[in-house]
C-alpha cells in the first residue's frame, strides 16, 4: 500500500485510503469564472468527469426515469393543481411563488393548510397587494421565518404599482426586480409557470446532485454551490422544466431523504456514483468473507489531487455511512444565545375570562410587526433578582406608574430556537384587575381574550410562553382547589397567584399613590 500511496504521489494524485486506483482522465471543460459579480475571478480547474455528467445518452436516460417516475409518483399538491389548471400566466406564477416562499425552511405537510387558507384570502397579487401587514402576519402566524410573508407582499405591492401587475417573465428578471425572490426561487417560478428551461438548487437538489456524484466537499461553498447549478442547468429537462425541476425535488423529499434514502426504490439508481460505491464496497467485503481473491475495490475519490469536489482529506470516506457521507457541509455555527424577560399582564374581561396585554414589535428586525408579551432583552448572566427588576423598570416606563419587582411572579423559563438565536424566555405574571394604559408612543398595544390571542399575529414562541402560563396557572388552581397546601417550584416566587378568585388588585402591585 505504501508503494501505491507512493505512486500515486509522484502522480501528484491524493490518494488517502487503501486501494488506490488510476485516475480517471480530467472532465472536460465547463463555465470559467464565477458568475458573482467583483473582479472576474481565475477560472477554477475543470471538475474531473467523476463529479460531471457528461455522457448526453446518460442525461437522456436520467431525465427519462425521473418524469416517468415522477409521472406516477408524484404527491397531489395544491399548488401543483392550481398551477396544472391555470391559464393565465400571471397568476399562475402568483400561485408558484406562495407556494415557493411557504416552502422555504418549512415541511410540506405544514405549509399546505397555510397556503389553502392564504390562496383563498388572496388569489391574486392584485388582493394580496391591498393586505395590510396586520393581515399578512396574522395568517402567516406559526409558519415562522415571518420576513418571508413580509417581503412576499411588498413584492407584490410592487408588481402591481410599477408593473402594471405584470409578473416578470424570465428567471433572470424574477430575481432583478422582485425583494425576497432568491436565484431558486426565481428559477422555481419561471420553468414552472413559464417553461423556462432553467435548473434550481435547494437542499433536496443538492442532496440528490452530490450523491449521484460523489460531491463531497462542504455544498454551502461558493465553489460547490456554482458547480450544482451549472449541473442542475445542464440537466433539465428542455420540454417539460418544470416537472423536472419538481421532480429532482421530489425525489429528494421523499426518496433521496437525508438520514436513510430508499435507494432500491430510486428511479435513477443506475446513475448514482455513490451507490456503485457502496455495492463495490459491499461485493469486495463479502468476496474477501468468503476468502475470495478480489481484486481492490474501486473505492477512492476521483483520484485527482485536491479535487474542489471530494471530501477534504480529514473527514474521508466513512463506509459505515453508505451514501449518506454525501452531501457534507461546514459544521453550523452556534446559535447566539438570547435571554428575554416577558411578562403575562392578565386581568379579567368582561365575562370573567381571562384577558391579556400584547404589545407590537417593530415594524424591522427579527419578528418584526409581531405582536407579544411586553418583554425585554436581558443581559447574560443577570441575577433573577436583577432580572426581575429590569423586567419591573419596563413595565413602569410604560405605564406611567411604579411596579414593584416583587409583584412580578416568576413562572420559569421557555426556550425557542429561531434559525440563528437559542432563545430563552424567562416569563413572569402579573395579574391586574384594572385596566393600564400603556404609552402609545412606545408601541401599540392592546387586551386580547385567549381565543383573540391565537388568532392574532403572534409567533410560535409567545404561545408556548402563554402555554407555561396557563399550565402553571392550572396546576394551581387545582392544588388550591383540592385544598393541599400550594407547592411552590424551586424558582418560583413572588407575590399571589393568577388563577382565578385569587387575584390582586393593581393597587398591590404598584409601590406607590397613583399620580394626581
Ligand atoms: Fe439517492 Fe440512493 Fe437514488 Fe443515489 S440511489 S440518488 S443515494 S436514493
Amino acid at each position: 500500500m505504501s508503494q501505491l500511496r507512493a505512486a500515486a504521489a509522484a502522480a501528484g494524485r491524493g490518494l488517502r485510503r487503501s486501494g488506490g486506483r488510476a485516475a480517471p482522465p480530467a472532465g472536460r471543460s465547463r463555465k470559467g469564472a464565477s458568475s458573482r459579480g467583483g473582479a472576474p475571478a481565475p477560472a477554477p480547474a475543470p471538475p474531473p468527469a467523476q463529479h460531471l455528467f457528461s455522457d448526453p445518452a446518460e442525461i437522456e436516460a436520467l431525465r427519462g426515469n425521473l418524469l416517468a417516475w415522477y409521472d406516477k409518483c408524484k404527491r397531489d399538491l395544491p399548488w401543483r393543481t392550481l398551477a396544472a389548471a391555470e391559464t393565465d400566466a400571471d397568476r399562475r406564477a402568483y400561485a408558484v411563488w406562495v407556494s415557493e416562499i411557504m416552502l422555504q425552511q418549512t415541511q410540506v405537510a405544514t405549509v399546505i393548510d397555510y397556503y389553502n387558507r392564504w390562496m383563498q384570502k388572496w388569489p391574486t397579487l392584485q388582493a394580496l397587494a391591498q393586505a395590510s401587514l396586520e393581515e399578512v402576519n396574522e395568517l402567516w402566524a406559526g409558519l415562522g421565518y415571518y420576513s418571508r410573508g413580509k417581503r412576499l407582499q411588498e413584492a407584490a405591492r410592487k408588481v402591481v404599482s410599477e408593473l402594471a401587475g405584470r409578473m416578470p417573465r424570465t428567471a433572470e428578471d424574477l430575481q432583478k426586480l422582485l425583494p425576497g425572490v432568491g436565484r431558486y426561487t426565481a428559477g422555481a417560478i419561471a420553468s414552472i409557470s413559464y417553461g423556462q428551461a432553467t435548473g434550481v438548487v435547494d437542499g433536496n437538489v443538492i442532496r440528490v446532485l452530490c450523491r449521484l456524484r460523489c460531491i463531497g466537499a462542504d455544498s454551502s461553498s461558493p465553489a460547490v454551490v456554482d458547480r450544482l447549478w451549472d449541473m442542475a442547468n445542464a440537466l433539465v429537462d428542455r420540454s417539460r422544466p418544470g416537472d423536472f425541476n419538481q421532480a429532482l425535488m421530489e425525489l429528494g423529499a421523499t426518496v433521496c431523504v437525508p438520514k436513510a434514502p430508499l435507494c432500491g426504490e430510486c428511479p435513477v439508481k443506475q446513475h448514482c456514483r455513490a451507490r456503485s460505491r457502496v455495492e463495490k464496497e459491499l461485493a469486495f467485503a463479502s468476496q474477501k468473507l468468503f476468502g475470495k481473491p478480489a481484486p481492490v475495490p474501486d473505492v477512492e475519490d476521483c483520484g485527482v489531487g485536491g479535487c474542489p469536489l471530494c471530501p477534504p482529506a480529514a473527514e474521508p470516506w466513512d463506509s459505515s455511512l453508505g451514501v449518506t457521507n454525501f452531501p457534507r457541509k461546514a459544521a453550523k455555527k452556534q446559535p447566539r444565545a438570547v435571554r428575554t424577560a416577558t411578562c403575562v399582564l392578565e386581568r379579567r374581561g368582561c365575562h370573567g375570562a381571562p384577558e391579556y396585554l400584547i404589545v407590537q414589535r417593530p415594524s424591522s428586525g427579527l419578528l418584526a410587526g409581531l405582536w407579544e408579551f411586553p418583554s425585554l432583552t436581558l443581559a447574560q448572566d443577570l441575577q433573577e433578582e436583577k432580572q426581575r427588576e429590569a423586567l419591573a423598570d419596563h413595565l413602569q416606563a410604560w405605564t406611567g406608574r411604579p411596579v414593584a419587582a416583587r409583584s412580578l411572579r416568576l413562572i420559569g423559563e421557555v426556550i425557542h430556537i429561531f434559525s440563528h438565536i437559542h432563545q430563552t424566555y424567562v416569563v413572569y405574571s402579573l395579574p391586574l384587575d384594572g385596566d393600564v394604559t400603556l404609552d402609545p408612543a412606545l408601541s401599540p398595544s392592546r387586551w386580547v381574550t385567549e381565543e383573540e390571542f391565537h388568532a392574532s399575529a403572534v409567533s410560535t414562541a409567545m404561545k408556548k410562553v402563554l402555554k407555561a402560563h396557563e399550565k402553571q396557572c392550572g396546576k394551581e388552581s387545582s392544588q388550591v382547589g383540592n385544598g393541599s397546601k400550594r407547592k411552590r417550584g424551586a424558582k418560583t416566587q413572588g407575590a399571589g397567584s393568577t388563577c382565578p378568585g385569587t387575584q390582586l388588585s393593581l393597587r398591590a402591585f404598584l409601590q406607590a399613590p397613583t399620580a394626581p
